[in-house]
Parts: C-alpha cells; sequence; structure tokens
C-alpha cells in the first residue's frame, strides 16, 4: 500500500518537493524535473533521464557528476509531457547538445521526441534513445519493441559517463546504443503495486505463485507460474538472460538484481547468491554488480535480472565514479590490501569416542532430538501465533532451527563415535548458536547441561541419571534466565516435569514415569494462560498475554511429549 500523501492528485509535486529539500547538494528543481545543482563544464553533452515517477531512484535520484545532467519527472507512471521534457533539458543543456533517454514506452516515446524536435527548431542539437532490455515483453526477432526496465540504469550510466568524458553527442548516442544492444533483463512480479489513494494494488499475485515477465507500471506478469525457491527463481533469471548471449562476447558482464519496492535486500541478496554462482560457473566475470532498489515500480513485490555484456569502452564508462542522490560510485578505491578472512568455520571441535554403553544412549539422544525437531516443525505455527500474543512472533521459527540444527550436530557427532555426553554437547552448541532469541540461548544452556552429567566412558548408566541430568538442564535453564516458578516461561513447563518425574521414578519405569510427568509439563503449560509474564519480551505486554498460554512452556511441553512418545526402555 502507498499510504503516506496528502493529495493523491498532488503526489509527485510534494515528493519532488521533499526530494529537491534532501538532496540540494546535488539537485535543483526546473519545471518538469530537476537539474544537477552545479553546472558541468560548458560544451559537455547533457545527458537527460526521464519517465513517470513511482520508480525512485529513477530517475531524479540519478542527477548529479559522473550520471545524468537533469531528470524529467511525471506523474506517478505516467509520461511527462513534452513541455517538461523541453524544459529539463533547455535548463540542463551547457552547448554540447542533449542526449535524453527512457524506457521504451509509447507516451514518453512520444513527448521526449516532440521536446527533441523542438530543441533541434532552436538549434540545439538533440537526440532521443530508448531502452529496450525486457526480454519478456517482446521476442528477439522484435526487440525494438521491447521495454525498458532495470537494464535502463546500464544505459543511462555508460551514456552519462562517456559525455563526462568529453565524448561528444554522436558519441554519446553511439555509446548509450551500444550498451543498449548488449543489456537484457527479465523479471518477475510477485505482488502488484497500490497507486497513492487507491483503495487496491492494481493487480495481486496469488500466493505460491510469481508473474514471469513483470512490468515496472504495475503491469502484471506475462504468465503466472507456482513460485519456486529462491534458487529456483534465480535460475530463472539467468537462463532468461543468457539465452540471448552475444555470439561473441569478452566474458566480462554488468549485472543488476534489481527489487521493484517491496521485495527485500535480505531477499534479494538470497537470489544473488545464486544467480552470482550460475554467471561464475558458466564462465563470466561479474563487474561492480548492483544488488538493489535501482528501478522500483512503488512497492510492488518482485526482482529483475539485468545483465550487460560488457567491451572495455562500456567496462570503463560502467565503473566510472558517479555521485548523486542515490547512486555513488568510486572515489575510495578498495581495491589492494585485501583481508583473508578465512571462510566462516563450520567445523565441530574434535569429538571424543565414547564407550559402547555411551553410544547407546547416544544413539537413544539422536532418536529424542529427531523427535523433537519433528515436533517442532509439525507445531511450528502454533508456536509463531502463541509468541505474536505479546511477543515477536519468531519463536516457532526459532525452535524449528534450533532443534533442527541441534539434531544434525548430534547426529554428526554420534557418527563420529561419540558418547551422549559429546552428543548432547555437540547438540546443545548448535542449538544455542543457530536457533537465536531468548529460547535459543536457554535451549542450549539445558541441553549442554543435561550432555554434563553422562560420563562418556563409564560402562554402564542408571536410569536415575536421566533424572539428574533433566534436573541440570532445568537448574542451567533458571541460573541462565534468571526467572522462577509462575513467571510464565519455559520453566513453568519443565518444573513440574523435572518434580513429577522425580516422585515417580522410584515407583515405576523410566517410560512410564516420564510419560506421565510429560502429562504434567502440558497441563503446566495450559495453566501459564493464567499467568502474567515476568520475564522476557513478553513482559511489557503481559496484559494481552493473559488467557494465552506461554509460548516457551508450550514448546518445553511439546518437547517432553515428543520424547515419551519413542521412548520403549
Ligand atoms: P525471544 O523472546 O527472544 O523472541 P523466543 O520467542 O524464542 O525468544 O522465546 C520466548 C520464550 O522464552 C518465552 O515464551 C519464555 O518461555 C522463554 N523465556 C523468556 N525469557 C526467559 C527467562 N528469563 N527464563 C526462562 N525462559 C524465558
Ligand atoms: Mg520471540
Amino acid at each position: 500500500m502507498t499510504k503516506l500523501f496528502n493529495d493523491p492528485a498532488t503526489f509527485s509535486d510534494d515528493m519532488l518537493v521533499g526530494f529537491l529539500d534532501a538532496f540540494s547538494p546535488w539537485v535543483v528543481g526546473v519545471p518538469g524535473g530537476c537539474i544537477r545543482a552545479q553546472a558541468p563544464a560548458a560544451g559537455k553533452v547533457a545527458v537527460i533521464v526521464g519517465g513517470g515517477s513511482g520508480h525512485y531512484p529513477a530517475f531524479c535520484g540519478v542527477v548529479g557528476p559522473g550520471y545524468a545532467d537533469g531528470a524529467v519527472v511525471g506523474n506517478v507512471f505516467t509520461s511527462p509531457s513534452a513541455t517538461e521534457c523541453y524544459s529539463v533539458a533547455s535548463a540542463a543543456h551547457v552547448g554540447g547538445g542533449v542526449l535524453i533517454m527512457a524506457g521504451n514506452y509509447a507516451g514518453d516515446v512520444l513527448n521526449f521526441d516532440e521536446a527533441r524536435d523542438r530543441l533541434r527548431s532552436e538549434g540545439i542539437a538533440a537526440e532521443t534513445l530508448y531502452i529496450t532490455d525486457d526480454v519478456a515483453s517482446a521476442g528477439p526477432d522484435a526487440i525494438e519493441q521491447r521495454r525498458g526496465i532495470a537494464g535502463d540504469c546500464v544505459v543511462f550510466k555508460c551514456a552519462s559517463a562517456a559525455a563526462e568524458a568529453g565524448y561528444n553527442l554522436d558519441e554519446v548516442v553511439r555509446v548509450a546504443a551500444k550498451a543498449n544492444t548488449v543489456t537484457r533483463s527479465m523479471g518477475l512480479g510477485l505482488d502488484g503495486c497500490t497507486l497513492p489513494g487507491a483503495p487496491d494494488a492494481l493487480f495481486h499475485v496469488p500466493d505460491g505463485k510469481m508473474g514471469v515477465g513483470l512490468g515496472i507500471h504495475g503491469e502484471p506478469g506475462i504468465s503466472e507460474e507456482p513460485l519456486p525457491s529462491a534458487r529456483e527463481v534465480a535460475d530463472l533469471l539467468v537462463d532468461r538472460c543468457l539465452a540471448e548471449a552475444p555470439a561473441t562476447h569478452s566474458g566480462r558482464i554488468a549485472v543488476i538484481l534489481n527489487g521493484l519496492g517491496a521485495t527485500k535486500y535480505e531477499e534479494l541478496f538470497v537470489v544473488w547468491g545464486q544467480v552470482a554462482k550460475r554467471l561464475r560457473d558458466a564462465g563470466y566475470t561479474i563487474v561492480d554488480p548492483d544488488v538493489g532498489e535501482l528501478v522500483t515500480s512503488l512497492d510492488m513485490a518482485g526482482l529483475s535480472l539485468t545483465i550487460a555484456w560488457l567491451d572495455d569502452e562500456l567496462e570503463q564508462f560502467w565503473r566510472a565514479p558517479a555521485n548523486t542522490p542515490a547512486y555513488r560510485k568510486g572515489g575510495i578505491d578498495l581495491a589492494g590490501n585485501r583481508r583473508e578472512v578465512q571462510a566462516t568455520h563450520t567445523a565441530s571441535s574434535a569429538v571424543s569416542k565414547g564407550s559402547t554403553a555411551a553410544q547407546e544412549l547416544a544413539n537413544k539422544a539422536v532418536e529424542a532430538l529427531d523427535a523433537i525437531a519433528r515436533t517442532m516443525r509439525a507445531h511450528e505455527r502454533e508456536l509463531a501465533d502463541l509468541d505474536t500474543v505479546a511477543g515477536d512472533g519468531d519463536h516457532g521459527r526459532g525452535m524449528v532451527k534450533g532443534s533442527t540444527f541441534a539434531l544434525e550436530a548430534a547426529q554428526a557427532a554420534r557418527d563420529h563415535g561419540a558418547g551422549i555426553g559429546g552428543v548432547m554437547a555437540a547438540a546443545g552448541d548448535a542449538f544455542g548458536s543457530r536457533a537465536g532469541g531468548t529460547s535459543g540461548a536457554l535451549w542450549g544452556a539445558g541441553l549442554t547441561a543435561f550432555g554434563q552429567v553422562f560420563d562418556d566412558q563409564a560402562d554402564s548408566f542408571d536410569p536415575s541419571l536421566a533424572v539428574t541430568a533433566i534436573r541440570a538442564m532445568r537448574d542451567a535453564i533458571q541460573y541462565r534466565g534468571g526467572a522462577s516458578l509462575g513467571d510464565k516461561t519455559m520453566l513453568d513447563a519443565l518444573s513440574p516435569f523435572v518434580d513429577a518425574l522425580t516422585a515417580a521414578l522410584p515407583d515405576k519405569g523410566l517410560v512410564t514415569a516420564w510419560t506421565d510427568a510429560a502429562t504434567i509439563a502440558t497441563q503446566a503449560a495450559e495453566s501459564t494462560a493464567a499467568l502474567r509474564p515476568k520475564r522476557g519480551r513478553a513482559r511489557p505486554l503481559a496484559e494481552r498475554s493473559l488467557g494465552h498460554a506461554d509460548p516457551g512452556a508450550t514448546s518445553m511441553a511439546l518437547a517432553l511429549t515428543a520424547i515419551a512418545s519413542i521412548s520403549t526402555d
């Protein structure tokens, strides 16, 4: 949703007022848009970019030294008029002629060509060039009909740098045309955008689907397909762009992974990991990649990949410094004296082998951790919902992550011959370091303390050690977290469990005692609904939490119950 506006009708004007104020060292307003605050050297070709607004940082965000001389700013998703384009171009002109560039859209072509003709009629040398990078918008046999999307930026940047380097108008046009010829983009829409004041998005992409071949004016994708993993999304984008690789090329490419507005940088980086790998596997050298928002479509969700096959000249211009409100490059040299940092370590510490009895128990521990991980996955939603009441909603995910990594680490230690002590130490480490959150740290400490009770060299183990271990787990959680019984935490399920198990074990077998104690833990977790949280994130929202069980107590009871279900002796 676009939610903040004064009057939808003046949205782009109001936007421009704030933009010009915030970036006054770079830009000044002129009728129809803005130009550089500092006049460039006389005789330099003026590069004008533009189109409707709603695409920031395109187009006004890239006005400044090394990049555009001026930007024409239309209403949201609406081509500026010929008069506006003419106004910006003549204000930016310093005697070297004008190149006006935009994405290939009928409205922009009509208006910008008319502005060009008006400039020419006044004796100002003027050219227009429209970018056609979007492979989804027409086939390879009709490239001139393709739309311009994020590939605009490669063409704008290279042409602007050529103008900055003193090229004359013909040469700047040649560079722009060459850049356009070697630039291809492919995009995906994940949800539509909302025009200011509109009651709903222009379109929606159903959950679990993607619109393949997005437009940047809220045009839905050209076909709708099931949304695969980020890796497969990356593969699709790479495949579609590489399918149009020129017959001969240098192997050096400029690459842009562009977010449409509502797709987060983190998501883009997830996709980029695979994009970069695929391109390098294909033998390419990636030159100065951009991963972020370069051409947006208001709050549209989605992304596009742009690849430009560079020759020496284009590479020089692509890499040249620029200093604009939204795009800055160069200045501080990042080459040389590079730190050699070891790849992130994942190796677990050396495992010492346990006795046969300790290895047998290690197998049981792995089984128990497996049961916990499975139950956390099955209840992830429920735990998340409980944590949403007065917390931050991450408890389900945290427990799934923690228990899954704990299981993996435990299996690896077991496979290396560790006894139960070593296996639980590995599980505790992994849980604590990978789950995150309060509960992750406390579970990590608890599992580690559980393992410390066992001597991996012992020949046999008394079943009562299970009670000692679970008590050690309770104590560690209490010590680390500082909570007391009744504070509405995981302890309110674990403590009654420990007490019940301790009381029952002399008379009942471990399995029966554990099962009965798990029932008590489940009831105790449910009863936390009546409590007010005195610890953790939920405390400030204590009233809201009343009537809802504590998430940490609930997951604790689920874990203890899951273990009961696998016990056989
Ligand atoms: P975070 O609160 O950091 O988001 P989680 O959502 O994963 O962590 O876990 C929340 C749970 O952690 C709570 O429901 C509660 O059971 C438990 N918890 C919070 N603080 C403490 C504490 N000091 N001692 C014991 N358990 C705690
Ligand atoms: Mg939480």
